[in-house]
């Protein structure tokens, strides 16, 4: 068996680097991308264990890509988690409407971070 894989999406550089590093090191497989679209088709392509993405994400927002992902059989049952600095009452259950399984603030917390994604993940492998 491989590592769990997670599909990242999120626009910002320092925030996509530093959530690959620490989940790499958490010991998963990490395929990013950084539009809403590229989650729709990256989804399609790679069929990822978890999809980690952000919600405020250029050509497609990320409620939009987590709709059309749920909306898709084949990749409904992907566990898919926002990481969002929209953090107001009104912003999860948007989320959650939207199909989001789970809900990350920023700035992230990690090791709360890495504690949500095991909940969805069968068990990481660590490199040692
Ligand atoms: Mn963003």
């Amino acid at each position: 068996m491989g590592k769990p894989r997670i599909l990242l999406i999120e626009d910002n550089v320092d925030n996509r680097e530093m959530v690959r590093f620490v989940l790499e090191r958490a010991g998963y497989e990490i395929l990013v991308g950084q539009t809403g679209d590229q989650a729709v088709t990256l989804a399609r392509q790679e069929r990822p264990d978890l999809i980690l993405m952000d919600l405020s994400l250029p050509e497609k927002d990320g409620w939009t890509a987590a709709g059309e992902i749920k909306a898709d059989p084949a990749l409904a049952a992907i566990p898919l988690v926002a990481l969002t600095a929209h953090t107001l009452p009104g912003d999860r259950k948007r989320a959650m409407e939207a199909g989001f399984d789970a809900y990350i603030s920023k700035p992230i917390n990690l090791p709360r971070l890495i504690e949500t994604l095991a909940a969805f993940l069968p068990p990481a492998q660590s490199d040692g």
